[in-house]
């Protein structure tokens, strides 16, 4: 199975809203297992699509690092139905490789979405899968950790991201790294 390519800050494709996708589609479960795949090669509990150049709406995440079987979790169509309290904890993307600041997100978050047998289910979570929970459905709404950062962390990260613009490649060049 194939890594795939992970884009990184500032490509485009990260700010652009992803499209619903039909649960059943046939191409799911083999972009599902790529996508597990490329997130644990590189060390993450999650992954949008948008992330690796799909602007659709899928989104995996497992908080025990591929430990536990149980704990891969395939989100079609997600949607945040309700967040509760406020935590402002460190955060990272593997879309922004080395950068870790502090975000503001929900305490809990309770989530609607379908898996990969079309069948819709609700959870709920606290904790570092209630962050992820954020953290991935923003990715599909084209919003990233950087938007929630509280005012210390956004100054103390402007420079770093002002230099991620600027080495920015020109669209159309790979910037293939797997
Ligand atoms: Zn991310």
């Amino acid at each position: 199975m194939p890594l795939l390519t992970i884009r990184e800050f500032p490509d485009p494709i990260l700010r652009q809203k992803a499209k619903e996708i039909d649960p059943l589609d046939p191409s799911l479960p083999a972009l599902v297992r790529d996508m597990f795949e490329t997130m644990y090669h590189a060390d993450g509990v999650g992954l949008a699509a948008n992330q690796i150049g799909l602007a659709v709406r899928v989104a995996v995440i497992d908080c025990s690092g591929s430990r536990d079987p149980a704990a891969k979790l395939v989100l079609i169509n997600p949607v945040v139905l309700v967040t509760m309290g406020d935590v402002q904890e460190e955060e990272g993307c593997l879309s922004f490789p080395g950068l870790r600041g502090t975000a503001r997100r929900g305490e809990r978050a309770k989530v609607k979405a379908f898996g990969l047998d079309g069948q819709a289910f609700e959870i709920e979570s606290g904790g570092l899968l209630g962050k992820a929970l954020q953290h991935e459905i923003d990715h599909l709404n084209g919003r990233l950790f950087i938007d929630h950062l509280n005012l210390a962390s956004r100054a103390a990260m402007e420079g770093k991201l002002k230099q991620m613009k600027r080495d920015a490649q020109p669209v159309g060049r790979s910037k293939a790294r797997a």
